[in-house]
């Protein structure tokens, strides 16, 4: 599902030039459920944001469902996200004024979808949000917003989901309901990669995958 050869992104600032990513190479099969662990500043975000299709890497190849992906323009990479790829980010990422369903709707709307709104109920009802569909993100908890992410990354039925830190604002009762999502996402077929600095849900995944200073130092 996710295939990369000696991925390298390096950022300069301020004179500095940090290797981010200093030659990852990485084979994730269908079906399989990932956990990335690793210090703070060891290069987490910026593969997941490579493998999201959010960004891109100075060298190397990424081969995401065979295709090379590696050096799209900006519009053929955003197309293909949007077909294969759910995305959880730490903060949930909402958009405030609009509404649990309507979050969860944007996905499919950037796809031109008439059944939006069927879908976007189904997702929620499957996070188990059914009886929050009208809520805005200021009036759900952290968990509950947490849920409305998922369900807005898994509306248009990627193979893959990517989690980063999907549980660092959340308390441990919280996290492991989202966690527990997570595995049933999994179970019902999807590729799971999920960044987490909690070893009791590292070691809860089939594979860990430990970072250090942008390589993979533990597979
Ligand atoms: P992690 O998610 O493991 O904490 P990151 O992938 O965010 O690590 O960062 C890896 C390294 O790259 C860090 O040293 C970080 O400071 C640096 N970095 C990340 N993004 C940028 C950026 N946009 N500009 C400059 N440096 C960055
Ligand atoms: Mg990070």
């Amino acid at each position: 599902m996710i295939r990369t050869e000696s991925l390298v992104k390096t950022y300069v600032l301020g004179g500095d030039t940090i290797r981010a990513l200093d030659d990852v190479t990485l084979l994730i099969g269908d079906g399989e459920m990932v956990a990335v662990t690793g210090a703070s500043g060891s290069g987490k975000s910026t593969l997941m944001n490579i493998l999201g299709c959010l960004d891109q890497p100075d060298s190397g190849q990424y081969f995401l469902a065979d295709e090379d992906v590696s050096r799209l323009q900006k519009d053929r990479l955003a197309r293909i996200r949007n077909r294969r790829i759910g995305f959880v980010f730490q903060t949930y990422n909402l958009l405030p004024r609009m509404s649990a369903l309507e979050n969860v709707e944007l996905p499919l709307l950037y796809a031109a979808n008439r059944e939006a709104k069927d879908r976007a109920e189904a997702a929620l009802r499957t996070v188990g949000l059914a009886d929050r569909m009208h809520h805005e993100p200021n009036q759900l908890s952290g968990g509950q917003r947490q849920r409305v992410a998922i369900a807005r990354a898994i509306v248009t039925n990627p193979a893959v989901v990517l989690a980063d830190e999907p549980t660092g604002n959340l308390d441990t009762h919280t996290s492991r309901e989202i966690i527990d999502l997570f595995h049933s996402l999994n179970a019902g077929g999807r590729t799971i990669v999920m960044v987490t600095h909690e070893p009791d849900i590292a070691a809860h995944c089939q594979r860990q995958i430990r970072m250090r200073d942008g390589r993979i130092v533990e597979d």
